[in-house]
């Protein structure tokens, strides 16, 4: 397989109805989970990063630094959790029974092994409180608005290689030289 071949099948699975995508974009609560879980991955590749230099280019093991990361992967979990109506004391504590659950004394390989979906689920949502309810969803219509300005300004890309350009982002101007 060429390359053109592989991105031709690459295109042909992609999810690409955008007006779909767009509006399911198009929420608060979307988006504060998108921006959460956006948060949380790139948080937790500076703490591999750290653990990488250490291990990989013999710097020393930088403690504050992989603190500094704990606490900022912290800070995007606790805006998902409040998205989602899950106090933190109640994630932690769902957390270490669904694991009572998995293993009943301590960490066993068998017991990884044969997991019982269903119980693990029941133990999530039974014994506790149910969530908070949800805040109402609140439309977004900005982000229709950023889609249709990356669209434009990527189809200006393709004609025009210069790149100094400026892009509406919620009604104010933001000058973008990338
Ligand atoms: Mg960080």
């Amino acid at each position: 397989m060429n390359p053109t071949e592989y991105t031709e099948n690459v295109l042909r699975t992609e999810s690409n109805d955008f007006n779909a995508i767009g509006s399911r974009l198009g929420t608060q609560d979307v988006v504060r989970l998108l921006h959460a879980a956006m948060g949380m991955c790139t948080e937790a590749g500076e703490f591999m990063d750290a653990l990488k230099k250490h291990v990989f280019y013999g710097r020393p093991i930088d403690q504050v630094n992989l603190m500094e990361e704990l606490g900022d992967l912290l800070w995007y979990i606790a805006i998902a959790a409040s998205e989602l109506g899950f106090p933190l004391d109640g994630i932690m504590e769902r957390n270490i029974n669904k694991l009572k659950r998995r293993y009943a004394e301590k960490f066993s390989e068998q017991e990884a092994f044969k997991r019982d979906l269903v119980g693990e689920r029941q133990v999530l949502t039974d014994p506790q409180p149910p969530p908070q309810p949800l805040p109402p969803r609140v439309a977004v219509p900005i982000i229709n608005n950023i889609i249709e300005s990356a669209v434009t300004a990527q189809a200006q890309d393709l004609h025009t290689p210069t790149v100094h350009r400026t892009i509406a982002i919620g009604g104010k101007k933001e000058e973008n030289n990338g």
